[in-house]
């Protein structure tokens, strides 16, 4: 089959602009042959092809991307590696909390698999094990986060609520007015993470980039055709996320959402002082359609404040400029002591979303796995679905496997046009309160 869309991500992304640059990549040149093909390497495909490689160490295992290697979303993304995010939901019943305990646990498991990583091969990312806060502005928003913090207390995670003062006093801004600390979570520069996680695959992978794959012929052998060769192997790991529809599989479960953000300049001693001279942080929104901000460890303000449904997937500069106005004004009413700060980097990436907001992951021929969708949380999930993805792949057990398997299958989307209008007018209607929260 033909594959119907390829990824064209933007070269505006900060976490990947402010790393040193990397020299000539291995490309997919000539025919290969590989005992699994791992088709994409962000996260989930990074950890795919490192589990596989360890579990079969004379077997040789073939990673392939059409871009530099986690230079998809899983360098684009806010770097909030989440053992657990809010539920949608006012109240849960024992069906949820069973699914929202699934869901820690495999978040958890990624979390120690990429700890482990960094510790293995020393990647520098910045990865501070200091929690995530959700914070709110505006009173009608509050509900949210209290439900949270219920959740989280019945289920015995650790966690806080936060006034105003204490939110001020962590964070330098007085924007929010009511949050939620979850200290389970861990903050991390991406793109550095991602980076790390691929220049250290074990020696029996081969990682060939800025190789799109056009073609795939599915069958007892599966044959992934580039522009300049092919790669052939008894088995392939699909981990192209929200592209993975464009390989044929899951069509009518998922879509993808664009989301954008900006990063600033380092912040001058001065303007450190005038913040307050906090940690670094991360806060989420309590609106779905709010800002998620950092402070980094470099002293640099990121703002990520669209989430947008948008079928071309990439946007160019002048779509950029559009949306930095809007991180502009996120930035200015929550720092408004750093007058001169400026965003340097602005930058779009893609979210796989599901309407269940479940995450798929199996086996979908018998030579064909797959794990994608992670509804804007695939970093930890991502990680930890592509180790039990390449377990099941190779039928060695392990404890995640069956929790795996049990996450509900995404539900059936329309197809387009009715897809369109209907995703469009739900943001719409869901963007609508977001007020301060932007
Ligand atoms: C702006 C933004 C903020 C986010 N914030 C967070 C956050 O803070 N925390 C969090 O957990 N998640 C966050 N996410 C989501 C997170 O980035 C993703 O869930 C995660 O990166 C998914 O990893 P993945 O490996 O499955 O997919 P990806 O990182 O998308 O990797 C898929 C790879 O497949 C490749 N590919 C696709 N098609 C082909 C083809 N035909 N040929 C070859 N290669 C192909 C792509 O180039 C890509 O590198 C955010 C996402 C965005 C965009």
């Amino acid at each position: 089959m033909r594959v119907t869309d390829l990824p064209r991500d933007d070269t505006g992304c900060g976490w990947i602009n402010i790393l040193p640059p990397r020299g000539a990549v291995n490309r997919l040149r000539g025919d290969v042959t590989a005992d699994a093909i791992v088709l994409g390497a962000g996260f989930t495909g990074l950890a795919a092809a490192r589990r596989l490689a360890e579990l079969a160490p004379d077997k040789r295992v073939v990673v392939v991307d059409a871009q530099r290697a986690g230079e998809g979303s899983s360098g684009r993304n806010s770097g909030f590696v989440v053992d657990l995010s809010p539920l949608p939901k006012k109240t849960i019943g024992p069906a949820d909390i069973e699914s929202y305990r699934r869901m820690h646990r495999i978040n958890t498991h990624g979390i120690a698999l990429l700890r482990d990583a960094i510790g293995a091969h020393g990647i520098d990312c910045d990865w501070s094990e200091t929690g995530k806060y959700h914070g709110a502005a505006e009173e009608r928003h509050y509900d949210v986060l209290r439900t949270y913090a219920a959740h989280m207390a019945q289920l015995g995670i650790d966690h806080a609520e936060l006034d105003a003062a204490a939110l001020k006093a962590r964070l330098g801004t007085a924007h929010y007015t009511y949050g939620v600390h979850a200290r389970g979570a861990v903050m991390a520069q991406p793109a550095a993470l991602a980076r790390g996680l691929a220049l250290s695959l074990p020696g029996n992978v081969t990682l060939l980039e800025d190789s799109p794959v056009e073609a795939i012929d599915y069958g007892p052998t599966v044959r992934v055709r580039g522009r300049d060769g092919t790669v052939t192997a008894p088995m392939i790991l699909l981990a192209a996320n929200a592209f993975t529809p464009d390989l044929g599989q899951m069509r009518h479960r998922m879509m993808s959402l664009t989301l954008t953000g900006s990063l600033t300049r380092p912040l001058t001693e001065a303007e450190r002082d005038a913040l307050g001279r906090p940690e670094p942080w991360g806060v989420l929104s309590a609106h779905r359609f709010g800002a998620t901000v950092r402070y980094t460890a470099d002293h640099r303000i990121m703002v990520r404040n669209t989430a947008e449904y948008w079928p071309r997937k990439a946007m160019d500069a002048a779509d950029l400029d559009r949306r930095k106005a809007l991180h502009v004004r996120g930035f200015n009413t929550r720092f408004p002591m750093l007058p001169e700060v400026t965003f340097e980097h602005t930058w779009s990436g893609l979210v796989c979303v599901s309407r269940n907001l479940t995450t798929a992951f199996g086996r979908v021929a018998p030579n064909v796995f797959l794990a994608a969708c992670y509804n804007a949380g695939g970093v930890s999930k991502g990680t930890a679905l592509g180790d039990a993805l390449a377990h099941l792949a190779l039928g060695s057990d392990m404890p995640l496997l069956a929790d795996a398997l049990a996450l509900a299958p995404p539900a059936w989307l329309p197809p387009r046009p009715f897809l369109d209008l209907g995703a469009r007018l739900d943001l719409a209607r869901r963007r609508r309160d977001v007020g301060a929260e932007l």
